[in-house]
């Protein structure tokens, strides 16, 4: 008999309590709990700018997405004690635990760069669509916009999602042509990296989308602070990119608690084995989804293939067994590239994305880093697949290890 609590209601810790249900007896307790009892499908808020989804559509209630035997608590965790094993919630209340995970995810930050969430501009003229907030407000913003400088930015990595950036300036590219006024816009995409994404050859590709649709790319912009007077953006090398309407990604943190608990690294994210998702720092803890620390992006897609993982190695520490069950770091994400097409990209801890087909080779159907309306079609099935599928925790018909069949190597594409 065991109680395991989870930390966070979000795609992580709702797709592994449902998982969990079924693979531990009906003795353990499974308690999860979250701030509040709205659970946001995340990658809809790419698409709430450009009217192609609403505020209403990307949310529902998080009690209703966890299995019957799971219990939900609503309060906001304020500490972790890991030698008592017990969490602080808010309103004074603690829960025990034999066995917990952190899966609180990572938020945007806009307070960690001077002058961006100045008042004179904040939600006037920066915005950002990493909250259900701010994509809704950017929406009015962009039917406002009637040309001058698009920046579109990335303050730090990591952060969740890196594709969702590069994603929106493809779409506002689109979205301009559509109200034809793209030749007033000139977008441009800031990057503290040295190119359009991490790894080489899908930076290469994808470099090649912004310069087909004509948008700007900035590279190794390290921002020092945003000037709300004259609005820009400022480099700690000096560069200043002036605009006249900001979309940034604020730099991404793990939640304050595991910060104020000494349970995360600088940016509050929680360091754990790589391979099992087991806290480096204390056993009976494992973390999940974007909460962890593990160099693989920080996506949906990641948090699934990781939960099984989790579930495996915490019932193996609960009997006292070794654990044997391995994530590679498989991640994937589809980048709507506008137009009605999109891309994917399939990668893992050792090998970066490469081109080729996905997931069943040759057939596909998916196309590995070229722009196909299959994959944006996969994209949008992506919304059902993820309240019908993923968040119940019902297995895919995708493989959970990454696989280089299919995939054509680097040098070759
Ligand atoms: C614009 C955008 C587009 C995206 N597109 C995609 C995509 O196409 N494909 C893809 O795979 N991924 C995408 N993602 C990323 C995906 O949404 C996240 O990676 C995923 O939600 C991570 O799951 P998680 O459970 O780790 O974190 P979350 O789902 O964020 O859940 C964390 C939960 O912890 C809770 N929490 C945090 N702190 C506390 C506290 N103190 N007390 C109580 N509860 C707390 C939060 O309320 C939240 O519910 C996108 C994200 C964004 C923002």
């Amino acid at each position: 008999m065991a109680t395991l609590v989870i930390l966070g209601a979000g795609t992580a810790g709702t797709m592994l309590a449902n998982r969990l249900r079924r693979r531990l007896g009906p003795d353990d307790s499974i308690t999860v709990v979250d701030r509040d009892d709205a659970h946001h499908y995340q990658p809809g808020y790419l698409f709430i700018p450009f009217g192609k989804s609403t505020p209403e559509r990307v949310v529902r209630s998080r009690r209703g997405q966890l299995a019957d035997g799971v219990t939900f608590v609503e309060g906001a965790v304020t500490r972790v004690d890991p030698e008592r094993r017990a969490v602080s919630l808010a309103d004074g209340r603690e829960l025990a635990y034999d066995w917990l995970v952190i899966a609180s995810g990572t938020s945007p930050r806009p307070e960690q760069t001077p002058g961006l969430a100045d008042e004179k501009i904040w939600r006037t003229r920066a915005f950002d669509f990493y909250t259900l907030a701010g994509s809704t407000a950017l929406r009015q913003a962009l039917a406002d916009f009637d040309g001058g400088r698009l920046l579109v930015h990335i303050s730090e990595m990591p952060i969740k999602c890196p594709v969702a950036p590069l994603e929106f300036a493809l779409l506002a590219d689109d979205y301009f042509r559509g109200r034809r006024i793209r030749h007033k816009v000139d977008i441009t995409y800031v990057t503290p990296l040295d190119g359009a994404f991490t790894k080489p050859v899908a930076s290469k590709r994808l470099g090649g989308l912004l310069e087909d649709r004509s948008i700007r790319l900035a590279t190794d912009f390290a921002i020092e602070r945003v000037d709300p007077e004259a609005p820009a953006l400022v480099g700690f090398d000096g560069r200043r990119l002036p605009f006249d309407l900001l979309v940034t990604v604020p730099v991404n943190m793990g939640a304050q608690f595991v910060i104020d608990s000494g349970l995360g690294d600088d940016l509050g994210f929680v360091p754990v084995d790589k391979h099992t998702l087991q806290s480096s720092a204390h056993e009976r803890i494992f973390a999940i989804g974007d909460a962890t620390n593990v160099p693989t992006s920080k996506a949906g897609a990641v948090a699934h293939f990781e939960a099984e993982h989790v579930v495996d190695n915490l019932v193996a520490a609960m009997a006292g067994r070794p654990l044997t069950s391995h994530y590679d770091g498989h991640a994937n994400c589809f980048v709507e590239s506008g137009r009605g097409k999109a891309m994917l990209l399939d990668f893992n801890y050792d090998t970066e994305p490469l081109t080729g087909v996905f997931p069943y080779p040759p057939v596909g159907p998916l196309t590995l880093l070229g722009e196909s309306r299959r994959n944006h079609l996969g994209k949008l099935a992506f919304e059902k697949i993820y309240w019908n599928l993923l968040l119940p925790g019902h297995p895919l018909p995708v493989p959970n290890a990454m696989s280089m069949a299919g995939k054509v190597p680097a040098g070759k594409a």
